[in-house]
């Protein structure tokens, strides 16, 4: 199995990046934020748990987070192999991921960190926030879920580094060169 972690800030370009990489290689997108709007939208009981924390731009607590990203790998034994969108985003969550992983001989593959800086980041997500109705990309909330992608979500990088895994791409400029340059990454491992 491919199994890569696509990482970065809001806004970083995660969802574009992983609809190009779905297509090219044909592999299964996990993104827990979709999943979460997923339930909020359908009213379920996990959606009426984390809604207010979502709306608010806190992260949803890792044991509701695990829990939901273990289902959703074991009800896709047949995948080629796994893009993980917007988790993990705390070291334990990343800690849980690879245990997980391992019981079913598995491993992440790769990390790719897409860099941009804040100022496009705020740019980016204000003209979103015209488009969609995403209640957490209004100025407030965003700046939430800032603070909480640069308190928490950032220790995930060292964690990765430290396994030799990391690799960091430039997510600003043309949309394709930014997925040329993430293939690149991925086609070291892909024969
Ligand atoms: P972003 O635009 O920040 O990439 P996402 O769509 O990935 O947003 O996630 C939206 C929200 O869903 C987050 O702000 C958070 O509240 C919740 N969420 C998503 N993934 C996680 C996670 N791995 N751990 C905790 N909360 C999460």
């Amino acid at each position: 199995m491919l199994n890569l972690v696509l990482f970065g800030p809001p806004g970083a370009g995660k969802g574009t990046q992983s609809q190009k990489l779905i297509d090219h290689y044909q592999l299964m997108h996990i993104s827990t934020g979709d999943i979460f709007r997923a339930h909020i939208k359908l009213q379920t009981e996990l959606g009426k748990k984390v809604s207010q924390l979502i709306a608010d731009g806190q992260l949803v607590p890792d044991a509701v987070t695990i829990a939901m990203l273990e289902e959703e790998v074991k009800q896709n034994p047949q995948a080629k192999g796994f893009i993980f969108d917007g988790f993990p985003r705390t070291v334990p969550q990343a800690e849980a991921l690879d245990a997980f992983l391992a019981g079913i001989n598995e491993k992440i593959t790769a990390v790719i960190a897409l860099d941009v800086t804040q100022e496009e980041l705020t740019r980016r997500i204000a003209e979103r926030h015209k488009v969609t109705n995403r209640p957490d990309d209004d100025a407030e909330k965003l700046k939430k879920r800032i603070e909480e992608y640069f308190t928490k979500t950032v220790q995930v990088l060292p964690y990765y580094e430290a396994q030799g895994k990391l690799d960091k791409i430039n997510g600003i400029g043309n949309i394709d060169t930014i997925f040329a340059d993430l293939c690149k990454v991925v086609d070291r491992f892909e024969v």
